[in-house]
């Protein structure tokens, strides 16, 4: 995965163009690539079949454990882009993602619902003040909802732990 050229024929990357499915068996990746602002789907059934021709039709990477996966044509042909997770831990799988991709672009947090996939909508202050903890009206001033299942999102500590994170595994993946 290279530069995405613009028109204006300057290397950038487009983070609308990177979109992923993710295989049951690294299922926790998924809300880490929703909270960098990818759209990701979770692919939870056990038909190996349908996660790839999902894939090939919506123009996803493909995220997986699964060994035999990779051994299928579709695959090993270059036609549908796939990545191999060999490790156990959530955050070296996710180094691996960064590293597979090289997503050294901006990353968009905050962008997409961590639950359903959906883009998220921004609300103004006034909108979600009896929807949100008193603490946290008093303290945050930027809202987002999901228009799918109406969950308030803002920056809270657990939000930035995640971002600062991310971060980090970037940095570390520069320095290597
Ligand atoms: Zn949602």
């Amino acid at each position: 995965m290279g530069y995405l050229k613009n028109g204006k024929g300057k290397g950038v990357r487009s983070i609308e163009s990177l979109k992923f499915i993710v295989d049951i068996n690294v299922g926790k990746l998924a809300r880490w690539l929703r909270m960098m602002g990818y759209d990701t789907l979770r692919f939870d059934g056990d038909d190996d079949w349908r996660m790839i021709i999902t894939a090939l039709r919506e123009g996803r990477i493909m995220i997986t454990r699964d060994t035999q996966i990779m051994k299928r044509s579709v695959i090993t042909s270059g036609r549908l882009k796939t990545i191999l997770i060999t490790g156990d831990e959530p955050e070296l799988q996710m180094q691996q993602v960064l590293e597979a991709l090289n997503l050294d672009c901006q990353f968009k947090p905050f962008s997409i619902c961590l639950e359903c996939n959906q883009p998220l909508v921004e609300r103004s202050k006034k909108d979600v003040e009896k929807l949100v903890p008193p603490h946290v009206f008093q303290t945050q001033n930027q809202y987002m909802e999901c228009p799918a299942c109406h969950r308030i999102y803002w920056k809270s500590t657990h939000w930035q732990a995640m971002t600062r994170k991310l971060q980090r595994l970037k940095e570390e993946l520069t320095t290597l």
